[in-house]
């Protein structure tokens, strides 16, 4: 192993683990030893394992990487919410979002550098994707939360950061394979929630990944026209998004969540709460309206919706009968909205 390129710790196997710890003088019990502290307890930096010899874990620092995402910088809200800007051994950055609210605590975590997908609302979106992240970089990104939080439990887990989740499957399973291996982070999959803009067939394969975890399903209108000017990527139907929704409540038990960013005179009318009454039907599920955050420099003109609006497409979705939460102020400061950290360090 040349030191000068460090492996990360984490992609090794138990085997090569092993044979490296015994090349540095270590004995197999010791190796097992870092593997535990690796895979279960989250290992941040080789001082932690201080029932390793001090020799030894200097030797391993100087072969093996740890982490592959670093802070560059955090922004705090008055409510607690706390953004954090990522930097990536490529130099790229992403962002981490951590949210206390009560006894929770809730991570979001990036799947992409940038997105692709290109929704006119959102500062992800502006700029295009440069890569996808892989498994590591959003492992660590669940690692390094973990360690901020210190003593206080990290309660929910949610893939809303940047990026479209569904366009990165590929790294984003196995990831969350290891965040809720029972013989490792044993996470519960019942409190992640991956968030998808669309693409119904890679909705169904990560329904059929074999886990409960939660799906909310960013839909924001139930008519296809107006879809397409909020999305001007996403070629699919409402109905069939909907499908793939019904089809993850059979898949896995779990009820989704249907994601509404409100935009003023755009989709929050009440003829847009009928239709899209009409469009839920039969399918078990909460609506969750988010009242749009302010980005700067989107390719149409938007605006946020009136409180009064709000309330009364609120009240529309309640009378007939669905589940609705609003997420209220959370996040509207300070740059908070998705994207919106690296956006401005991008252009600072
Ligand atoms: N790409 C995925 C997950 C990341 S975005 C998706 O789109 O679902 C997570 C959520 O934040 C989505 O529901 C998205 O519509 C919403 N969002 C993005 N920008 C926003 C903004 N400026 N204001 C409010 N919500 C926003
Ligand atoms: Fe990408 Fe989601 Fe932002 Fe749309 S809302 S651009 S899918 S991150």
């Amino acid at each position: 192993m040349d030191p000068e390129h460090k492996s990360l710790a984490r992609e090794l196997s138990q085997d090569t683990l092993t044979t490296l710890c015994m090349d540095l003088g270590a004995r197999p019990f010791q190796a097992k030893t870092l593997w535990r502290w690796l895979h279960v307890k989250g290992l941040r930096s080789f001082d932690q394992a201080t029932d390793l010899p001090k020799k030894l874990r200097e030797s391993l620092a100087d072969h093996l990487e740890l982490q592959s995402v670093q802070v560059v910088e955090e922004s705090l809200s008055h409510d607690g919410t706390c953004k954090y800007l990522l930097e990536l051994a490529d130099g790229e950055r992403i962002e981490m979002v951590l949210i206390p609210e009560g006894a929770r605590n809730t991570l979001c975590v990036s799947t992409q550098v940038g997105c692709p997908v290109g929704c006119v609302f959102c500062a992800s979106g502006l700029l295009g994707v440069r890569r996808n992240l892989d498994h590591h970089e959003i492992l660590d990104q669940f690692l390094l939360a973990r360690e901020i939080l210190g003593e206080k439990e990290l309660t929910n887990l949610v893939i809303m950061g940047m990026g479209e989740p569904m366009l990165n499957l590929d790294a984003l399973l196995p990831a969350l394979d290891r965040i809720t291996d029972p013989e490792g982070f044993h996470f519960s999959p019942r409190r992640i929630t991956v968030s998808a803009s669309g693409y119904p067939d890679k909705i169904r394969r990560f329904s059929k990944a074999g886990k409960s975890y939660n799906l909310a399903l960013s839909l924001h209108t139930a008519d296809a026209e107006q879809r397409r000017l909020l999305i001007p990527t996403a070629q699919h139907d409402p109905r069939e998004l909907v499908a793939a929704a019904k089809d993850h409540f059979q898949a896995t038990g779990r009820e989704p969540t249907i994601e509404i960013v409100l935009l003023r005179g755009r989709n929050d009318r009440i003829e847009d709460a009928d239709k899209l009454v009409r469009l839920l039907k039969g399918l078990q599920c909460t609506v969750n309206l988010i009242p749009w955050n302010r980005v700067e420099g989107t390719p149409i003109a938007l605006e946020r919706p009136y409180e009064d609006r709000v309330e009364a497409f609120r009240e529309a979705l309640e009378q007939r009968g669905l589940n609705v939460t609003l997420r209220r102020k959370r996040g509207s400061e300070k740059n908070a909205a998705c994207g919106q950290l690296r956006l401005r360090s991008l252009e600072s």
